[in-house]
C-alpha cells in the first residue's frame, strides 16, 4: 500500500549510490532556450527528501530533493541573466529561473547563520550520477502546509522507512545538534 506513495520522482525511482571521487556535475534549468547552468564543482553532503513549502518541487511531487555544496564551489555558468531571487528577505536566498521557475541554488548571506558557507541544491537537474543520496527526510510534517492529506501521513511515513529516509519534523539529529552547537557557542554557553 505505501508503494502507492510517490515522494519525488528521482527517490521513487531509485536513487543510485555515490560513486567514490565524484568531483561534482553541472545543473541545468528546465528552459529549452538558454537554459541556467550552474557549474557544482565538489561532491554534496546531507541530501535529503525536504517537505517544507519553500524549498523547489518537481510538479506533482510531494517533497523536494535538497542537498548542500561549499558556496566557492558553486558557479554560474551560463544565462546568469534570468535568474532572480524568490525572496530576498527569506534567510536562504533562493535563485530561480524566471522562465521555468526552477531553484538553480539557495544562498545563506548572514555570516553568524550555522549554514552559512554551504549552498542548497537539487542535483536532479544535473545529467550526471554519482551525487551523494538522500539520507532522510525533513519536514515531513509541513507537506500537509501543501495541501497533502493530513489522513494519508502515516503512508507517507511508511514509504519513506520503505526507502530507508528516516522521517523527521524538522532536520535529522545530527543536524539539529549541529545547529543548536553552533548557536551554544555564538553565546558563550559552550566553549570550543
Ligand atoms: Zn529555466
Ligand atoms: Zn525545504
Amino acid at each position: 500500500m505505501s508503494q502507492t506513495v510517490a515522494i519525488h520522482p528521482s527517490i521513487d525511482r531509485g536513487i543510485p549510490p555515490a560513486s567514490a571521487g565524484f568531483a561534482g556535475g553541472t545543473l541545468v534549468c528546465k528552459c529549452t532556450d538558454r537554459p541556467v547552468k550552474v557549474r557544482v564543482a565538489s561532491q554534496t553532503a546531507h541530501n535529503h527528501a525536504c517537505g517544507c513549502t519553500k524549498c523547489w518541487k518537481p510538479n506533482g511531487a510531494l517533497f523536494a530533493m535538497v542537498a548542500v555544496a561549499p558556496r566557492d564551489k558553486v558557479t554560474v555558468t551560463e544565462n546568469a541573466d534570468k535568474l532572480k531571487i524568490v525572496d530576498e528577505s527569506a534567510t536562504i536566498q533562493r535563485h530561480a529561473c524566471t522562465g521555468c521557475g526552477v531553484h538553480m541554488y539557495g544562498r545563506i548571506e548572514k555570516t553568524g547563520h550555522p549554514f552559512h558557507g554551504l549552498d542548497f541544491v537539487h542535483t536532479e537537474l544535473s545529467p550526471e550520477t554519482g551525487w551523494s543520496p538522500p539520507e532522510f527526510a525533513a519536514f515531513v510534517s509541513s507537506i500537509i502546509e501543501s495541501g497533502a492529506d493530513p489522513n494519508n501521513q502515516s503512508n507517507v511515513r511508511a514509504r519513506l522507512r520503505e526507502l530507508h529516509l528516516e522521517p523527521y519534523d524538522c532536520l535529522s539529529p545530527p543536524l539539529m545538534d549541529y545547529i543548536a552547537t553552533h548557536i551554544a557557542k555564538a553565546s558563550g554557553v559552550l566553549k570550543s
